[in-house]
């Protein structure tokens, strides 16, 4: 299938994130008003709550939409979520006969303030990409001992804190935690100095269950995809990872996109997960393509700078898909809800230039990376760090928007009280 004209011409310029194939979810509002559904079509947002209100658009167990964020129509379901789509290509493509009704309710999307689209009800982080294991596994502990012992066997994860998960654009602030360098005799308490990113996508779960699902049942219940930067301050990471795993290292921020790519609009991406060395156990098992071809780029920018792309890579590089995730994340029974969000993991390539995180780009900040005007082993105040995604369709692409994040300076003192 190839691009679905519409009557809104900025939808079908050539390598545009929202094309009508798109239509992706977010939650915008305008000057004075409040947040509200809207979809992104071209260089509009589609204020979709308007469009229901007005009848224009008419769901089974309606209303959805004139609220900030889309749990509700994620938990009506598949059939839901596919209505919604049929009456939105039917009302914007090319020669619709409801035009002049729709046309007062497109936004222009300079206008639109874009928040959080869904309540993150929960969120799982996993560490479900090889070449990242691999990476980060060689640093710590040599080549030999790289991967643990579980890692081809199931996809390791933690449980991370819905709380620091924010749009889009939102400032992280350097955080101070506390730290042990190798050569100290005891810890420190200090701004971060190793804060880095990682280039992930999440998987946004629609559809609520109870008891262990299969991978094909987890498939059915996510409702789409984000991008998503895990921030992550490495130096406190590396003093306060064993036994437990990250905690603070990783609960200042977690970035994702504004725009929620529902599963229907990659479906042309789909792609399986690659060979494996080892088979998994059935119940972890793919029956069919589960991850996505879905190209992405990190761009870094410094405060007053220019732009250098810093990794280049794909969603296809990942071990275990979101399905594999959330089918695993059940096993032991856990209920799974409608808006908890799943990061995949660093994704990183085969290649240094393919590299999801500057820990691996510079290598421990042994090897720092160029940059336009300098060079980076992690993110220093006032970066603006830039996470981009763009399936390549048939004279169509799918789009996330940007995901985007400055880090701001520590503050002099975290407990001052003004
Ligand atoms: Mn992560």
């Amino acid at each position: 299938m190839g691009l679905i004209r519409s009557w809104v011409e900025s939808a079908n310029r050539d390598g545009c994130d929202f094309p009508l194939n798109n239509l992706p979810c977010g939650v915008f509002s305008t000057a004075g008003e409040d947040p509200r559904c809207g979809v992104a079509i071209g260089d509009f947002v589609l204020d979709v709550a308007a469009l229901e209100e007005e009848g224009l658009v008419t769901l089974p167990g309606a209303p959805y939409l004139d609220v900030p964020f889309w749990n509700d129509l994620m938990e009506a379901g598949p059939e839901v979520w596919a209505a919604l789509r049929t009456r939105l290509t039917e009302l914007l493509a090319e020669g619709a006969k409801d035009r002049t009704e729709v046309e007062p309710h497109l936004v222009p999307m300079a206008k639109a303030e874009l928040h959080l689209p869904f309540l993150v009800s929960e969120y799982t982080d996993f560490y479900a990409g090889k070449n990242h294991a691999m990476n980060v596994g060689t640093m710590m502990r040599g080549a030999e001992n790289a991967l643990p012992p579980n890692w081809l066997h199931i996809p390791i994860g933690y449980n991370g804190r819905a709380s620091s998960v924010v749009v889009s654009g939102t400032p992280v602030r350097r955080p101070w935690g506390q730290v042990k360098g190798p050569d100290h005799a005891v810890p420190a308490f200090q701004p971060s100095r190793r804060f880095d990113i990682e280039l992930e996508m999440g998987a946004v779960v629609g559809m609520s269950s109870q008891g262990p699902v299969t991978v094909a049942e987890a498939d059915a219940m996510i409702f789409g995809y984000v991008l998503l930067n895990d921030w992550s301050a490495r130096d406190i990471q590396g003093w306060e990872y064993q036994p437990l795993g990250p905690f603070q290292s990783k609960a200042t921020a977690t970035t994702i996109s504004p725009w929620i790519v529902m599963k229907a609009a990659l479906e042309p991406f789909r792609t399986s997960t690659p060979a494996r060395e080892l088979p998994l156990l059935p119940h972890l098992q793919e029956p069919g393509p589960m991850l996505y071809d879905i190209p992405l780029e990190v761009g870094l920018t410094p405060e007053g700078g220019h732009e250098t792309i810093i990794a280049r890579t794909n969603y296809a590089e990942m071990y275990y898909s979101a399905a594999q995730q959330l089918a695993h994340h059940t096993t032991s029974g856990c209920p799974m809800n409608t808006g908890d969000l799943l990061g995949s993991g660093t994704i990183s390539g085969p290649t240094k230039e393919s590299r999801g995180s500057l820990l691996e780009l510079s290598w421990g900040g042994k090897e720092p990376i160029a940059i336009a005007g300098g060079s980076r082993s992690f993110v220093e105040d006032g970066d603006t760090l830039t996470l981009r995604g763009q399936c390549k369709g048939d004279g169509y692409a799918i789009g996330f928007g940007d995901c985007t994040g400055t880090l701001l300076p520590a503050l002099k003192d975290p407990y001052q009280r003004s």
